[in-house]
């Protein structure tokens, strides 16, 4: 899986679709100390290295008003990974989990997201401490933490409802 992208014992792989059900845009770039997956953090620590997130055009506007938050959440495209293996090995000691109860980068949407420390903003820059992804990662959105983001638009009524159980 992530060391090599080889299957170990106990894993499972799936035929992927042929035709994706949706597209993405790399709206930018980000650029870190790591260019191999096998020195690469696992998972970010708030006190990492800072890293630097390059915007790229013509989404450099859409960073007005991100300098109010402290911490942020990154998406983005973990380009290097499989996305065929359903079932997962992290230990590769033949016991197996599904990809949906692991972290890991290897997804049929191979989709990382890391809350991050806002360091500063220069220009179409933003630099942020807590990444772990390599160096070239394909960046897919920016949004400010969810825990320091109240709504600026109105209440609306869903947002009063409760114990509503779905179809
Ligand atoms: N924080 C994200 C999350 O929780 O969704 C990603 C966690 S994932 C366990 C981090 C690992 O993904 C790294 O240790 C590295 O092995 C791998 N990785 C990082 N960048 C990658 C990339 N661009 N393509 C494929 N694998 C990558």
């Amino acid at each position: 899986m992530v060391r090599r992208d080889e299957v170990r014992n106990g894993e499972k792989t799936v035929t992927m679709p042929e035709t994706p059900d949706a597209g993405v845009v790399f709206i930018g770039r980000i650029h870190t100390p790591w260019t191999d997956r096998l020195t690469c953090p696992r998972l970010g620590r708030m006190d990492g290295p800072i890293c630097r997130i390059e915007i790229f055009e013509p989404w450099v506007d859409a960073l007005k008003g991100i300098d109010e938050y402290e911490r942020l959440e990154v998406l983005y495209w973990l380009h290097q990974s499989r996305r065929d293996l359903i079932l997962q090995s992290p230990k590769n000691d033949g016991i197996a989990r599904g990809a949906f109860s692991l972290r890991s980068p290897v997804r049929p949407n191979p989709i990382g997201t890391q809350n991050v420390k806002l360091v500063r903003i220069e220009g179409p820059n933003v630099f942020v401490q807590s990444l772990d992804c390599l160096d070239g990662t394909p960046l897919l959105d920016l949004k400010p933490d969810r825990d320091l983001f109240t709504p600026i638009a109105p209440r609306q009524t869903g947002d009063d409802e409760t114990r509503n159980a779905a179809s």
